[in-house]
């Protein structure tokens, strides 16, 4: 499939939190950041896909075709919660949506969530997939260097990737296998700790560019269905 990356249609900053694999560190790093940036009123969201072959809207046992119900989304209330967008209100977010899509249909679901982040004007989103339709200003990976899964998913969004954060120090084994990719940014930032001063100027300097100088590599590309 051909996808054209385009820039993304709501908010004044879109920041995009991916990972390597499951139980990287993704989740905490939609936190720090929401914590770190309190003034930007974040709207942050949580994309997932819904379990193979099941219905977002109505689960398993819901009959629809293919290209129906493709996406729930719900509006998280809760702060005291366990859930993930539970934490993302209780680290200072003042929404938190939680994205179910179904297997492959997350570009049909890009309509439902330009409504409803209408009128949001910071948006920080965890999500591997997005990119592959929306160019945010940044993208943000978190790879550990300990874990040998890195997902196919993973690895073809690597290239749209401005800012990756490890979880341990790089162990001198090529993670990424592409120079290019290698020449990005990347801070070391091991879970629990402090968010790194450095770390939090750069991401600063970025939030602060101008969309239009972010368009660095937005162009056609070719991947695999996901
Ligand atoms: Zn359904």
């Amino acid at each position: 499939m051909i996808c054209r990356r385009v820039r993304p249609p709501v908010g004044n900053l879109m920041v995009v939190v991916g990972g390597q694999c499951r139980k990287v560190g993704k989740t905490d790093l939609v936190e720090d950041l929401i914590r770190a940036f309190p003034e930007r009123n974040w709207t942050a969201v949580k994309i997932t896909p819904y379990a193979a072959e099941g219905c977002p809207v109505n689960g398993v046992l819901c009959k629809c075709h293919s290209h129906q119900h493709p996406v729930a989304i719900r509006a998280e209330k809760n702060r005291k919660g366990s859930s993930d967008t539970s934490r993302f209100l209780a680290a200072g977010a003042t929404r938190a949506l939680w994205v179910q899509t179904k297997e492959r249909r997350l570009g049909n679901a890009l309509p439902r969530l330009e409504k409803a982040l209408a009128g949001a004007a910071s948006v920080i989103i965890e999500s591997d997939a997005l990119v592959r339709f929306w160019h945010p200003d940044v993208f943000l990976m978190v790879l550990d260097p300990r874990k040998a899964d890195f997902r196919v998913s993973a690895r073809q969004v690597a290239r749209f990737v401005d800012v990756f954060v490890l979880r341990s120090p790089d162990s001198g084994r090529d993670m990424l296998q592409n120079g290019a990719q290698n020449r990005r940014p990347r801070f070391l930032y091991p879970l629990g700790h402090p968010l790194p001063s450095r770390m939090q100027t750069f991401v600063r300097q970025q939030f602060q560019r101008p969309r239009h100088l972010t368009l660095s590599h937005a162009k056609s590309f070719q991947l695999t269905p996901s």
